[in-house]
């Protein structure tokens, strides 16, 4: 059988991935160990792992220039295993990461030429920034999170619709891949102009709205979307996104009660301020997840206490301790 060629990581590279593991444990999230990393070709590759067929999906996309999946790929274990909480789906568990040697190193010879830099200089960039896009899908998926709890159940493609979750997923490969890009100016360049597709509607350009959203929030962000795209489905791929990028919770969820919500809830924003992230954290799943009416989940939340307001628990069935009645 053939065997693929095993990465070995410059320092660089190890010392950011120790950087993301710090980043992702001050946030909750354990890292034990790394994933495995081949460097091989691309036809060594696929001829070792069918890239066309994952499990009992088809991955009927090819993929361009420009994107980092034409330059190397996180291939995660698509199980026959049902998820624990009997919801149908099938637990995807770790997987490897593969670069593609002969593709970076094409690619690299046409970036050298582009920016006047050598060509080494050039494939050490490129290749450090698709082994970060990759770790980035590692990193979504795999680690557990603070309740223990990892993306094991539907990840990466919605089970009931077959498609892939790609905005989503490629937003956060992208994402982590520029916090690993920032202050490096030769892979900051290269990752705008050559990983970054010009085209808005592209799932690799999105992420460039997550941008200004600080670290720990993204991170916040990411436990939250793990744990509703799967059993409950309670996100879906677009929905997660807007999620993921909202400017403000606190200020989105008072904006949407009163313009979006049936009953026009004018809500108070220093009491919505001085709740705690899970309710909070809940409040932003209902107000994302486009299956549960929002007005029907403030009665419910009002039902567990969280809000006490008894004349406005009269009219509207529950209590309003962040709501004004007008
Ligand atoms: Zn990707
Ligand atoms: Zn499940």
């Amino acid at each position: 059988m053939l065997k693929l060629n095993p990465y070995r990581f410059s320092a660089t590279e190890l010392q950011k991935m120790l950087w993301l593991k710090e980043l992702f444990e001050n946030n909750g999230f354990c890292i034990e160990r790394f994933p495995e990393v081949y460097y091989d070709t691309y036809d060594n590759i696929t001829k070792v792992f069918k890239l066309k067929n994952v499990g009992n999906h088809v991955f009927d996309e090819i993929h361009e220039f420009y994107e980092p999946e034409y330059l190397g790929f996180y291939i995660p274990e698509y199980s026959k295993i049902n998820c624990k909480d009997d919801c149908n789906n099938k637990i995807v568990n770790e997987g490897v990461i593969v670069l593609f040697e002969d593709r970076i190193r094409n690619t690299a010879i046409s970036i050298s030429s582009q920016l006047a830099i050598g060509v080494q200089t050039a494939e050490d960039s490129l290749r450090y920034l698709v082994l970060c896009h990759e770790l980035g899908h590692w990193l979504t998926h795999w680690p557990l999170d603070s309740d223990g709890l990892r993306w094991d159940c539907g990840y990466y493609f919605d089970d009931v619709t077959g498609k892939a979750d790609k905005i989503t997923h490629e937003a956060l490969a992208q994402i982590i891949t520029y916090w690993c890009a920032d202050g490096r100016p030769l892979e900051e360049k290269i990752f705008r102009e050559y990983l970054t597709p010009i085209n808005p509607n592209s799932e690799y350009y999105k992420y460039l709205a997550l941008i200004g959203i600080s670290k720990s929030e993204v991170l916040n962000r990411l436990k939250l979307v793990r744990s509703s795209m799967g059993c409950d489905a309670l996100l879906n791929d677009e929905s997660a996104y807007e999620l993921l990028k909202a400017a403000d919770f606190v200020s989105e969820i008072q904006e949407w009660a009163k313009t979006q919500s049936i009953r026009k809830l004018d809500l108070r924003l220093d009491r919505l301020k001085a709740l705690d992230r899970k309710t909070v954290d809940r409040f932003i799943l209902y107000r994302f997840g486009k299956k549960i009416e929002y007005d029907y989940i403030l009665c419910m939340l009002a039902k567990e206490g969280f809000l006490a307001n008894k004349r406005t628990h009269e009219i509207l069935k529950f209590d309003s301790r962040f709501c004004i009645t007008k």
